[in-house]
């Protein structure tokens, strides 16, 4: 970190800076300028940098290293690859996962895993415990639902990705899917991304309605620092202050996260835009921008969907945009 201090600091509070932080672990070293003098901290524990920041005379604080170590490029130069049983993550080809919002019934799943896997989808998505805003809508089906989908996927050689709510889920989860999914109301449940970090399964972050870049990478940081180095971040959209769209896909999120982070990064388009006809140009976008990968929202009956239709696309439809996609993952080096 680096401390400036204001241009009317004196000898004693720069000494009182200096003796401040080397109790902490740190070493001072300083730089005298015309104006300000800057004390650079090197080595030492993780602080609360306010503390130092409240001190007479400082100015500001610059963190230059980050809190989170295990997520980050400089810990690791080298992309993670996530290994599935039939597929990889991070790798040079693209990974699309689809399916309906929620598990819904066993024709649901099966008429929609039929069509996915013809055009070679490797990663069935489905809600079995689904987080809505309303206490009256539909919940999901629970672990029936993850046993209709199990089948479904296993029919066709697929893996299955569907979220974990709470902690009291982690074991059912673990046996019936291969990829355990974190909502964006979840992403800062401490507890639950403690427990995550001891399975050995995947996990799909998805990054927080209000969160940064850096909070959500610092929430990765608690699944690894647990031992489970398999995490998938998922962009899904941040809420801002555009209401044409359900949420704002941030789509800089991607390369930002490329450059902090050797994690695999996927976009949720729909959950970002909440309207079918805006999920085919976020996708596109998402892979010009260098995304992983995408999971998207398909339904073999939108209009009679228990949760999020008006932003699940026909299945015709979503063959359309994977024809698209791999142009565009040929013009970025990728494959699909
Ligand atoms: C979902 O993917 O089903 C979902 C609820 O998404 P999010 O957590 O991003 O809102
Ligand atoms: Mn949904």
């Amino acid at each position: 970190m680096l401390i400036v201090m204001k241009s009317t600091a004196n000898e004693e509070q720069v000494a009182a800076v200096v003796s401040a932080i080397e109790k902490h672990g740190f070493t001072a070293h300083i730089s005298k300028g015309d104006i300000h003098t800057v004390i650079g901290a090197v080595g030492g524990k993780i602080i609360d940098f306010r503390e130092i920041e409240l001190l007479d005379g400082v100015e500001k604080i610059i963190k230059i290293t980050s809190n989170y170590k295990l997520a980050s490029r400089t810990f690791q130069p080298e992309d993670t690859i996530i290994k599935l049983k039939n597929s990889t993550i991070g790798d040079k080809e693209l990974t699309i996962m689809a399916g309906p919002c929620s598990i819904e019934s066993e024709s649901q799943m099966e008429e929609t895993t039929d069509y996915l896997s013809k055009l070679g989808i490797k990663i069935l998505r489905g809600g079995a415990f689904k987080p809505r805003t309303s206490p009256y809508a539909f919940q999901g089906l629970g672990e029936n639902g993850l046993k209709i989908a199990r089948k479904a996927a296993d029919k066709y050689g697929m893996c299955i990705t569907s979220e974990v709510m709470d902690i009291s889920q982690i074991p059912l989860l673990v046996d019936y899917v291969d990829i355990l999914q974190v909502g964006a109301r979840n992403m800062q449940n401490f507890n639950l991304l403690k427990e995550l970090g001891h399975i050995n399964k995947p996990v799909l972050l998805k990054r927080g309605l209000c969160s940064t870049i850096e909070e959500w990478l610092m929430s990765a940081e608690y699944i690894m620092s647990g031992g489970n180095r398999n995490v998938i971040l998922c962009e899904r959209g941040i809420r801002t202050f555009e209401t044409s769209t359900r949420n704002t896909l941030d789509i800089s999120a991607i390369p930002v996260i490329k450059k902090l982070s050797h994690l695999p990064i996927v976009a949720d388009p729909s959950h970002a835009s909440g309207f079918r006809d805006k999920v085919a140009p976020l996708s596109r976008a998402c892979i010009a921008a260098g995304a992983d990968g995408l999971i998207i929202e398909v339904h073999n009956n939108p209009e009679k969907a228990l949760c999020d239709g008006a932003q699940s696309l026909y299945l015709e439809q979503f063959e359309e945009l994977h024809s698209q996609l791999k142009v565009i993952a040929k013009a970025v080096g990728r494959t699909l």
